[in-house]
């Protein structure tokens, strides 16, 4: 496909339940957070310049990335940090785009959880939100994820704020209410970039 949606929204906000909705109409999903673990998973390019870079020692023992270890260098080590998101955010783009050519379906939604935040709505046509306020992104959370309120606010801090994305997002989908409204609301996008992705 050459028609980007990028879908994105906070923690718990509804993501991957509107990206099903979207899936089961025949189109491709393209995730970041698999590609994020793809790119540094066992044999890739990416996890052999990791361990070139901090030895072996950020394997365990299965020869998996340790991510914990790896976690840790980074954290209070500016350098590494810098080092590591030159090494990976380029290769979790370019792995992105090439799904999103490759898929078969008339456009594509590319599932980016921190869209905005990173900047990777410069590589999309089209930028949806899924809505929630604040409240129900912690409700939700903690009622999915063992997690505590406090870990949810924090989480929600680190993001983008709702006013930011609110402002940024070319469509919005609210999903405050029932996932059963969502169908209906997802149908109507569909055609919606069925018609933007047949005029581009
Ligand atoms: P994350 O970024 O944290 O992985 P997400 O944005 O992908 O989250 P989902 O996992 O789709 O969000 O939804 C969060 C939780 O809220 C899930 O348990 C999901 O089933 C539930 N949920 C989603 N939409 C609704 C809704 N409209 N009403 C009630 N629960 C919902």
């Amino acid at each position: 496909a050459d028609y980007i949606v990028g879908l994105t929204g906070g923690i718990g906000s509804g993501k991957t339940t509107v990206a099903n909705l979207f899936a089961e109409l025949g189109i491709t999903l393209v995730d970041a957070d698999v590609i994020a673990r793809d790119v540094v998973m066992k044999g890739s390019y990416g996890l052999a310049q990791i361990t070139q870079h901090f030895g072996d020692d950020i394997l365990l023992d299965d020869g998996n990335l340790d991510r914990a270890k790896l976690r840790e260098k980074i954290f209070h080590n500016d350098a590494e940090r810098v080092w590591l998101n030159s090494l990976l955010h380029p290769l979790i783009r370019e792995t992105m785009l090439k799904q999103c050519k490759q898929a078969q379906s008339n456009y594509v939604i590319m599932v980016v959880p921190l869209l905005f935040e990173n900047g990777l709505d410069s590589l999309v046509d089209r930028t949806l939100l899924v809505d929630i306020s604040p409240e129900l992104q912690q409700q939700r959370t903690m009622s999915r994820d063992s997690v505590t309120a406090q870990q949810v606010k924090n989480i929600i801090s680190s993001q983008a704020t709702r006013a930011e994305k609110l402002s940024k997002a070319d469509d919005v989908i609210d999903n405050q209410g029932e996932i059963s409204a969502l169908k209906c609301k997802v149908e109507a996008l569909h055609n919606f970039y069925l018609k933007l992705s047949s005029n581009s």
